[in-house]
């Protein structure tokens, strides 16, 4: 399940801060890994894929009291639409362009997740353009701003996706490799942990630190 309710999402947020944790967004991973900024060794990166509107609903609003930013993907061909690409799962309301406009103006960041929300690798050259650069510019016209990161669909690449993200003009990609991600991480590689349904904050911050363990793989 990709969804945990407000409750809990407190939750979580309340064992980050107490345990340290600080939010970041992954445009300051880029920064950082570029040796533009400095941050913290317990820096963190909330992601949402899909960019529900249950993020502006109920989680903003309890990451702002933190004053923690986030990172939202948007699958850029059904902006105010719903998760068209997942038939089987209820229908679900998608941000539309002003909720991320304003988003990006209360200091969050704003990300691809593709045009269709299809898997990039295996794609013919001209497809996965059309996703990689051509979702960047439609999100770009949308929040009137830079779009510097990517979030591959289902998790999917390869070698040669990852090299078609960089041409298509972002700067970093995030998968679901479940490794920490340090200055020396392939930028279009980053890791994840997958945070849903029942998850307790105890059981996430295991997570977190068994994450710190694993070195990532170039
Ligand atoms: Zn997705």
């Amino acid at each position: 399940m990709n969804f945990v309710t407000p409750a809990l999402f407190a939750e979580h947020m309340q064992m980050l801060v107490a345990h340290g944790f600080v939010g970041v967004t992954v445009r300051d991973v880029t920064r950082w890994q570029c040796g533009e900024i400095e941050l913290p060794s317990r820096a963190v990166a909330i992601t949402f894929d899909d960019a529900y509107e249950s993020v502006q609903q109920f989680a903003t609003p309890i990451l702002e009291k933190h004053r923690w930013p986030c990172t939202v993907y948007v699958v850029t061909s059904q902006v105010g639409g719903s998760n068209v690409w997942d038939p089987a799962a209820p229908r679900a309301q998608l941000l539309d362009a002003v909720a991320l406009r304003s988003l990006a103006a209360a200091g969050h960041d704003i990300g691809s997740h593709s045009r269709r929300h299809c898997r990039i690798r295996g794609l013919d050259f001209d497809t996965a353009r059309d996703e990689l650069a051509g979702s960047r510019e439609e999100l770009e016209a949308h929040i009137g701003g830079a779009v510097e990161s990517f979030a591959f669909p289902y998790g999917s690449h390869d070698k040669r996706t990852l090299e078609m993200v960089r041409a298509a003009g972002y700067r970093a990609a995030c998968t679901l490799k479940r490794w920490a991600n340090g200055k020396d991480t392939n930028p279009f590689r980053l890791g994840r942990v997958s945070v849903g349904g029942l998850l307790p904050a105890w059981q996430l911050r295991l997570k977190l630190l068994k994450m710190l363990l694993t070195p990532a793989i170039a």
